[in-house]
């Protein structure tokens, strides 16, 4: 065997050499971040293939991104000498749909099914909530759906969720619940959470089946073990139910998706579900220096719900982290770039060395800005996603409709692409005969008995639409996509189209030729399991591609992304910017000590990507659309975490700046320990600016016990000082309301307060509405009739 064993498990640690070295039966890695955990698994696999003969399609992988497995089957090729062909490696997604094409037809889907995103999904529950006579208004589809799916990853059946709902909310669930699953059947489509779930029923279901994988897989692997939910639990349970050779490694206070519905207990059932497991634990950090962990720790250290354990540095000790109080967003970002710029002057540092890492997408736009002024390449990841832009989803509806005539959504989105003429009452009327007779749209719009029905220009257009698509579909069988695709841009004159948009046009045409471009480097199936077209290739790779995956790691740019996204991620030097309240934790987490706990684990996953040097950033003010805002310091900046930072002021903060974060980490008395420093520091030292108007909700500002009280967002005072000229005038009369808090309108349904803006008359209330087709809207408070 080509596997050198001594040098691939040279210098691991006692713990890690247990876990590397473990053969038969369940293990459990319990550890922090940066203890080697990924690096353990890896080197088990190049171990179990290299030294012990194990035969890599006996090996399942599960990894938290696709780029994770790229990376690892990259690791594993180089220790062995050789790709290790035929494992599975991949996400739980991209496992799960990999299997389902080759059981479709047990769960009731034909091999060539299609994957509806969100946006399909939601557009799928809309038209089933319409048959059922349910007012988007009343019931807002995207709480349905989260309802359902947070049903799907529960395991929980369309019949089980009827038999427990009880209020009209969860009834109107149900019944919506039961219907899609009919509509997704029908049109020879899965949802993203069905991608686990629909395996997980079949393995259920079919005996034969389970004991086929359950025979092939002898050792199943799992990282980021911490972020599974109840399905994904259940598919590694039915995988590795045979040899029972499962290893999971995992960090409970990395846990940062208990909104999707991961869950904690499953390192507790983990042991329950195999038991007499092997429970190893990593207490060596060997990514972060001292400076880096201590503060890591500190931050972790206040949560209550963790198992708690031991972390080490094994580095030398390096730099001090810096704390950086900044002016707004821009003079965060260019304190970001500058700093990089600098960095980069005096030593060997580059690029895809850097990180700044950030709690929503919305903050990328001013270090993107920054980043283009100075010519600082830099890469975005998960952000708008390429294929969720309009030009793309298009086309790409399209591919689906030529893939999988079935699929109605894509077929409801490419008929008026670009705009044919096509009324609403043409499409009812295709819609209505399509359900009597129980066929696909694509099918009632070529029958000569239905179109008859039309007006002579819908039926000529009709007509040039279903051509085109039997024309490619023929096409698709042995073209390559981007002929396919190129064929389909001239035939639709799409560029013409775009052109037509004006100046944003241009940019949709070079997003189109990127897709092109893309498409051209598809190659068919490596195993040639299921004879898949290359089209089908395609919609299936570009569908998991997310996020980090999109990800070059040999480019030489700075990397920008949520904390969410660098999971599992290292860089030498790591931004973690806008530690404000209200951003980062998140206003709607103020209130849920649970919520504020994951938020803080986020911090603790920020915080633990950086290798050598860490930066926390706050703005004093940041423009929230359009609007500038007054912030106060994150309240997970502590005294004790400030103590182990040096802090540092930007020119402008010095300047312009109202020292509204004057006294961080400074002069507090130890008094108020329990609150936030920045709270109370800032009600203590308003700078001499207006702090306008009790209608925000005093316990915002109040140094007292309520350190969850409801208004904590830092986003309810409009910073006033660049608008001298306003009236003073605080209308008493004004309703009281308070970022955070959730609200319904008589038209636009339930929906969350982001902001509050102006005054008096004049109070306007922005709103994230719970439907998505809503989304955000800025209300004037005094006509928006809001309802508690
Ligand atoms: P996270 O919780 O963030 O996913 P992890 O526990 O998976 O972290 P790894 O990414 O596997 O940690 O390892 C962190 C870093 O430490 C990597 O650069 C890895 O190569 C290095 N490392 C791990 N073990 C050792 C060791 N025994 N000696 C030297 N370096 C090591
Ligand atoms: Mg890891």
């Amino acid at each position: 065997p080509a596997l050198d064993l001594e040098a691939l498990t040279r210098g691991l640690n006692p713990g890690q050499r247990e876990a590397v070295f473990h053969d038969d039966g369940p293990a459990l890695v319990l550890a922090g971040a940066g203890s080697g955990k990924t690096r353990v698994l890896t080197t088990r696999i190049a171990r179990l293939i290299g030294d012990r003969g194990v035969a890599p399609h006996e090996i399942l992988s599960v990894t938290f991104t696709n780029k994770a497995a790229g990376e690892m089957r990259a690791r594993i090729a180089k220790f062995l000498g050789h790709e290790p062909k035929g494992m599975w490696c991949g996400t739980f997604h991209a496992l799960g749909a990999r299997m389902l094409r080759g059981v479709a037809p047990i769960v009731g889907r034909e091999q060539n099914f299609t994957i509806y995103d969100e946006d399909d999904t939601i557009g799928a529950v809309k038209r089933v909530m319409e048959r059922r006579k349910l007012s988007p208004t009343q019931f807002a589809p995207k709480a349905i759906l989260s309802a359902i799916s947070s049903a799907k990853n529960a395991l929980v059946s369309p019949s089980e969720y009827a038999r427990t709902a009880r209020d009209t909310f969860t009834t109107a669930v149900a019944g919506v619940y039961t219907d899609l699953e009919h509509a997704l059947q029908q049109a020879n489509a899965v949802t993203f959470d069905d991608l686990l779930v629909l395996p997980v029923r079949a393995l259920e279901q079919d005996e034969a089946l389970r004991a086929h994988y359950q025979r092939r897989f002898k050792y199943v692997l799992v990282d980021e073990y911490q972020d599974t939910n109840a399905a994904q639990f259940r598919f590694v349970q039915l995988m590795g139910g045979g040899y029972r050779n499962v290893m999971v490694v995992g960090d409970d206070d990395q846990s940062i998706y208990g909104w999707r519905g991961a869950d904690i207990r499953n390192i507790l059932d983990f042991e329950r579900a195999f038991p007499g497991a092997r429970i190893v634990r990593l207490e060596e950090n060997y990514r972060s220096t001292p400076n880096i962990l201590a503060l890591a720790n500190a931050v972790i250290a206040e949560n209550t719900e963790r198992r708690g354990k031991t972390l080490r540095a094994t580095r030398p000790a390096g730099e001090t982290v810096t704390l950086v109080e900044t002016l707004d967003e821009r003079d965060e970002a260019d304190f970001i770039a500058d700093t990089i710029t600098a960095r980069m002057s005096r030593s060997d540092l580059s690029r895809r060395d850097c990180a700044v890492l950030y709690r929503t997408n919305a903050q990328s736009r001013a270090i993107e800005d920054s980043f283009r002024r100075r010519n600082i390449p830099y890469r975005l990841v998960g952000a708008v996603r390429f294929y969720d832009r309009r030009e793309i989803r298009d086309i790409m509806a399209y591919l689906k409709l030529v893939a999988n005539p079935a699929d109605d959504e894509a077929f409801r989105r490419a008929v008026n692409v670009p705009k044919r003429g096509l009324g609403d009452a043409t499409i009812t009327l295709l819609v209505e005969r399509a359900q009597r007779e129980g066929v696909p749209l694509l099918t009632i719009a070529s029958r000569i008995d239905v179109v008859a029905e039309l007006r002579p220009a819908a039926r000529t257009a009709l007509a040039d639409f279903v051509s085109l698509v039997q024309r490619l579909r023929t096409a698709a069988v042995d073209s390559a996509v981007d002929e396919l695709l190129r064929d389909l841009a001239a035939s639709i004159k799409y560029a013409d189209h775009l052109r037509a948009e004006g100046p944003e046009g241009q940019e949709r045409i070079e997003n189109v030729r990127e897709l092109i471009a893309g498409a051209a480097e598809v190659v068919a199936d490596e195993g040639g399991e299921v004879g898949l077209t290359p089209l089908d290739h395609f919609l299936q790779s570009s569908t998991l591609v997310a996020g980090i995956d999109k990800l070059d790691p040999n480019a030489d740019a700075v990397t920008c992304m949520t904390m969410h996204n660098a999971k599992g991620l290292e860089f030498p030097l790591v931004f973690v910017s806008g530690l404000e309240d209200g951003l980062f934790p998140l206003a709607r987490a103020a209130e849920d000590p649970s919520q504020l706990e994951e938020e803080r684990r986020l911090f603790y996953v920020g915080i633990t990507r950086a290798e050598t040097k860490l930066y926390l950033t706050c703005a004093e003010q940041r423009r929230r659309n359009g609007e500038m805002m007054f912030s106060m310091p994150s309240r997970f900046l502590k005294q004790v975490t400030i103590s182990l930072a040096e802090r540092q002021k930007t020119a402008r903060a010095k300047t312009e700046g109202r020292g509204g974060f004057a006294s961080i980490g400074g002069t507090q008395s130890s008094r108020d320990s329990d609150d936030s420093w920045g709270r109370s520091s800032y009600s203590a030292g308003g700078g001499g600016a207006k702090r306008p108007a009790s209608q925000y909700g005093s316990a915002s500002y109040g140094a007292g016990s309520t350190a969850f009280g409801k208004s904590a967002g830092s986003f309810s005072t409009p910073a006033r000082r660049d608008r001298p000229t306003e009236p003073e005038d605080e209308s008493q009369d004004a309703p009281l309301f308070a970022v955070g808090e959730k609200v319904r309108h008589a038209k636009f349904g339930s929906g969350t307060i982001a902001e509050l803006t102006g005054s008096g008359r004049d109070l306007k209330v922005r709103i994230d509405f719970e439907d998505e087709e809503i989304g955000r809207k800025t209300l004037v408070l005094a006509q928006a009739k809001l309802e508690r």
